[in-house]
C-alpha cells in the first residue's frame, strides 16, 4: 500500500504554521479583502471592511487594553513541570515548553499583572493563544489565582481575557484541577466583594469555558467568537441532532442569555472603564 506523505490528521495539517512576515498583505478569512498587515495592526487587528476580529497574542492584547506602559506583570517566570513525562511526536512536553522567551512574545499561555485601563487600576489576566493554543495548565491556574489574591489584597477589579483551546492535555489531571482551583479563587474574590469582568474572545473553549471564563459578574464577548465546551462536530455526532445556525458564536450565546454583551474590540477599553464606574469599584 502506498504510504501517505502528507502529514495530516482528520483534515488538520500537522505542519507548523508559518508566522506572517512583517509588511505583507493578507486576506481576510471572512470577506476575503486584501489587507495590508501594518494597517490591520493599527486597526487593532480588525478587518476594516467586514469587522472580522483576527486572533491576537497575549502581549498584543495587553497593549490594546492598558494605558500605555502601565502593565506591571506578576510572576512572569513561572514555568510548568512535566508531571506525566509526556512525549508528543518526536518531542517531550518539557522540550516543547522550553522556548527562548525572545522568540515568543510570552512564554506561557497567560500573562497577569496590575495595570491601568482608562485611568482605573485593575488586575488583568490575559490568555496567550500563541503558546500551545492558550491551553490551561498549572502555570495558567497559578497566575490566575495569584492575580485574584492580589486583587483581593488591593481591592481592585479583576479583568480576564480568555482565548483558549481548553485544558492542556500534556499535564493530564493537573490541568483539569485548574478548573476547580480557579473557580475556588473566584469564590473567595466574590466573598471579598470583588468585581470580575470576563472577556471572551475567539476561541474560548474546553476547560476554560467550563470554569473561570463563564463565572464573570459581567461576561463580555468579542463579535463572532467561538465559545463553547466541546466542538460542534462532537456534539452533533453525540446527540445526532442538526445544530442551529450560528451555534456557539457570541451572538447565539447572547440571544440565549449565556453572556451579557458583545463589544467591538475598539470599544473594550471604554466599556471596561464604564462598567467599573457603574459598579463603583
Ligand atoms: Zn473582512
Amino acid at each position: 500500500m502506498a504510504k501517505s506523505t502528507k502529514a495530516s490528521w482528520n483534515g488538520f495539517s500537522l505542519k507548523p504554521r508559518k508566522e506572517m512576515p512583517e509588511g505583507l498583505w493578507l486576506s481576510c478569512p471572512s470577506c476575503k479583502a486584501m489587507l495590508f498587515k501594518k494597517s490591520l495592526d493599527e486597526n487593532l487587528s480588525v478587518c476594516p471592511d467586514c469587522q472580522y476580529h483576527f486572533r491576537i497574542d497575549g502581549p498584543t492584547r495587553v497593549n490594546h487594553l492598558i494605558d500605555e506602559g502601565s502593565f506591571e506583570e506578576i510572576c512572569p517566570d513561572l514555568s510548568s513541570s512535566d508531571p506525566l513525562s509526556f512525549v508528543w511526536g518526536d518531542k517531550s512536553y518539557r522540550d516543547r515548553i522550553r522556548v527562548n522567551p525572545e522568540q515568543l512574545a510570552a512564554h506561557e499561555a497567560m500573562l497577569a499583572g496590575k495595570a491601568f485601563i482608562r485611568g482605573r487600576g485593575v488586575m488583568l489576566a490575559v490568555m496567550n493563544f500563541s503558546f500551545l493554543g492558550g491551553s490551561m495548565g498549572m502555570v495558567v491556574g497559578e497566575k490566575f489565582c495569584r492575580a485574584i489574591d492580589r486583587a483581593i489584597e488591593e481591592t481592585l477589579p479583576f479583568v480576564c481575557v480568555s482565548c483558549s483551546g481548553g485544558a492542556r492535555m500534556h499535564e493530564g489531571l493537573v490541568a483539569l484541577q485548574q478548573m476547580a482551583k480557579t473557580s475556588a479563587a473566584l469564590a473567595r474574590y466574590d466573598q471579598a466583594n470583588g468585581l470580575y469582568l470576563s472577556i471572551l474572545t475567539d476561541p474560548t473553549t474546553g476547560g476554560v469555558a467550563a470554569s473561570f471564563s463563564m463565572l464573570g459578574d459581567i461576561i463580555i464577548a468579542e463579535p463572532k467568537a467561538l465559545i463553547g465546551f466541546a466542538g460542534p462536530r462532537v456534539i452533533q455526532q453525540t446527540i445526532k441532532i442538526e445544530l442551529p445556525e450560528g451555534f456557539q458564536t457570541s451572538e447565539f450565546l447572547l440571544e440565549h442569555g449565556f453572556i451579557d454583551m458583545i463589544v467591538h474590540r475598539k470599544d473594550l477599553r471604554s466599556e471596561i472603564g464604564r462598567l467599573i464606574d457603574y459598579f463603583g469599584k
